[in-house]
């Protein structure tokens, strides 16, 4: 059994015979999920005999950091593999008063955004919530960061929605250091999974990849739409249960010459209309690879794009990408981790 990951139900379990004190299975928990103890010898307030007990049952084993790549920014981008040879990003970028996480929850992705690399190189299997949170816990401990704030958020490779079980156990892991506050799931527009994010007791905050001001224009752009029509999403985020004070995030990719015309711009504050949120607009990272013929607009071009949603009083940034350099767009670093590792 992998320790990482381990419920305090799945750690009693296994600690039934050797030591079933309510104590012992809190002591554990802690060790893995709050001090991210890489191995049991690090356990210290354990009696050497239950460690080794332990050992004989147990591992603790996290995703191996194939790669590291810095950015000028302090932006530290891995690739992590898993035992059966899937391969996933994560990225650690530094803000001001705390760092910010994005994770992965899927080894790939269904949805087929044509702007995103992850998309291009088509689905993945779902990670285990321990999957997800070893990734963390690398994070955590290679960059120094235990203790430290951070904040979370699922914008990795993988539609997160597509694996609740995964995300629901890694927030449930991650809740022991992380409020929910500072916990974002995006979502592509999975209708369904929303209402199951909202059911959840802990929620952590929402974003949604909206990208596309009418249905047809976002139906070229994520083929997913198809399925759950803008329509159908906004009425579902309308619904969507939000605490006093905390508001969605709608990303928006800036493609030129597709989705940033001033009609656009015009038209997304009505689309928005009576839904406390921000917009986030991302100039799209370019990979002559994977998204020929896809650019960011110019500077000008975003700046009254985002002047127009100004003027209609919506609370909007620009998301200049930290660390281009470091191949920071969904999937990058991992197309290129693939592609080294095929190459004879
Ligand atoms: S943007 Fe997100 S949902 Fe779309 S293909 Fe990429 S990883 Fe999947």
């Amino acid at each position: 059994m992998n320790l990482v990951g381990a419920s305090r139900a799945e750690l009693a379990t296994l600690l039934h015979d050797l030591d079933p004190r309510p104590y012992r299975v809190a002591q554990v928990y802690q060790w893995l999920t709050r001090r991210l103890a890489g191995s049991l010898d690090e356990m210290t307030n354990l009696p050497k005999a239950l460690r080794e007990s332990l050992a004989d049952r147990s591992v603790i084993r996290d995703p191996e950091a194939l790669e590291v790549r810095r950015g000028g920014e302090g932006t530290a981008k891995f690739a992590f593999a898993y035992p059966d040879g899937a391969v996933v990003e994560a990225v650690a970028m530094p803000m001001e008063g705390h760092t910010t996480l994005c994770l992965s929850s899927q080894a790939g992705c269904a949805v087929g955004c044509v702007f995103c690399v992850t998309g291009i190189l088509g689905a993945g299997r779902n990670l285990t919530g321990g999957e997800i949170f070893g990734q963390y816990r690398v994070i955590m401990r290679q960059e120094g960061l235990v203790g430290a704030p951070v904040n979370v958020v699922f914008m990795g490779m993988g539609e997160p929605l597509l694996n609740l079980p995964g995300i629901t156990r890694a927030v449930e892991l991650l809740a022991e250091t992380v409020s929910p506050r500072r916990i974002t799931v995006s979502t592509a527009g999975i209708v369904p999974g929303l209402a199951k994010l909202a059911a959840l007791e802990r929620r952590p905050k929402l974003a949604v990849s909206l990208n596309a001001t009418t249905q047809e224009q976002r139906e070229r752009l994520m083929p997913i739409a198809a399925r759950w029509p803008l329509e159908d999403l906004l009425a579902a985020l309308r619904a969507f249960p939000l605490e006093r004070g905390r508001r969605i995030t709608f990303e928006y990719v800036m493609l030129a010459g597709i989705n940033d015309s001033l009609d656009d711009a015009r038209r997304l504050p009505r689309l928005l209309r009576g839904i406390p949120c921000k917009v986030n607009l991302i100039p799209l990272n370019p990979d002559e690879q994977y998204l020929a013929g896809l650019a960011a607009p110019d500077e000008a071009t975003i700046s009254a794009f985002a002047g127009v949603l100004a003027a209609a009083h919506m609370n909007v940034t620009v998301r200049w990408s930290k660390g281009r350099d470091v191949a920071a767009a969904c999937g990058q670093l991992r197309g290129q981790v693939i592609r080294e590792r095929a190459a004879p």
